[in-house]
């Protein structure tokens, strides 16, 4: 038996399944065991490999998760709310360490997910990437620096493509700023102005998404006070940098007790 992490991945044909394939076919740390897509897929059956246009990876995509998750030392999930939620009870009887990385959770969707956390390890994070996470810090921390005479405002812009708005990395940004202030983002988020919504409350938090062609994801944290301006930007060029997050966070999680960790604790940040 090989000492190296077995990993699964699930919804495997997606833009984020594929990129992590790849990187886990090239790293000498994990190993590929598992493939996983919906039931009935195209794809079930299939080498995993051949699939995706290339060389047999000796991996056959499964549309049943079951008997994949048994092999695995983790799980690295980039699908959606409701099949998340049912890969997290697998991931807990196979003992796997669980990386979420699906966005557009509800608020009981994520506390649905943590009876799982108690039996796995469970990373989740709605941006995996190193640049990401630190700005998280730093919005932290400018939004403590300066009082609420600066509006702040998260702008993002992401492929046209993707299903739910405003991003996971921008909803994490706001609640950074939140924290910052000592306020509950629910009570000052301002999302999808339109018409005649009145002047900005002060104290809110606005958000407002872009969609077009195939941004990969571009983040703006916007503190707009009297007379001056503060932005903290983020752009990812290319999707494989949140894949290798998710990889570092499925080998981190090893040796780690069962519990709910993110990104911050993997990149110890
Ligand atoms: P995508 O639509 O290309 O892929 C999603 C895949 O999941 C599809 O192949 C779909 O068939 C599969 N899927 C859905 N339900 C399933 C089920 N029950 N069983 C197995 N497979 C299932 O989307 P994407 O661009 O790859 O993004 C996926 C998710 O990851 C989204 O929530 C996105 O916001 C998020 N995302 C997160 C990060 C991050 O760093 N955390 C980065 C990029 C994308």
């Amino acid at each position: 038996m090989s000492e190296i992490p077995g990993v699964v991945v699930t919804g495997v044909s997606g833009r984020m399944g594929q990129m992590l394939v790849r990187e886990i076919a090239a790293s000498d740390a994990l190993r590929l065991v598992g493939a996983v897509e919906r039931a009935g897929h195209d794809w079930a059956g299939r080498d995993v490999g051949a699939a995706m246009g290339g060389a047999d990876l000796g991996v056959k995509v499964e549309d049943d998760p079951l008997g994949a998750f048994a092999r695995a030392q983790a799980v690295i999930d980039f699908t959606a709310p409701e099949a998340t939620l049912h890969f997290a009870e697998l991931a807990a009887q196979a003992r796997a360490v669980h990386v979420i990385g699906t966005t557009g959770f509800t608020d009981d969707q994520i506390a649905a997910l943590e009876p799982a956390s108690r039996h796995s390890v469970q990373v989740r994070a709605g941006n995996m990437s190193l640049g990401v996470n630190l700005l998280k810090a730093l919005t932290r921390q400018v939004a403590a620096a300066l009082g609420p005479d600066w509006d702040i405002e998260v702008v993002e812009a992401h492929h046209n493509r993707k299903v739910d708005a405003p991003s996971g990395t921008a909803l994490m940004l706001g609640e950074a700023a939140a924290e910052g202030r000592g306020v509950s983002l629910a009570d000052v988020a301002d999302r999808g102005r339109d018409g005649m919504t009145g002047a900005r409350r002060r104290g809110d938090i606005g958000f407002a998404a872009i969609r077009g062609g195939d941004i990969v994801g571009e983040h703006d944290v916007i503190f707009a006070g009297p007379g001056e301006r503060i932005v903290l930007r983020h752009a990812a060029s290319d999707r494989a940098l949140f894949a290798r997050g998710a990889l570092r966070a499925a080998l981190w999680g090893q040796d780690k007790a069962p519990g709910q960790y993110d990104m911050t604790d993997v990149l110890g940040l």
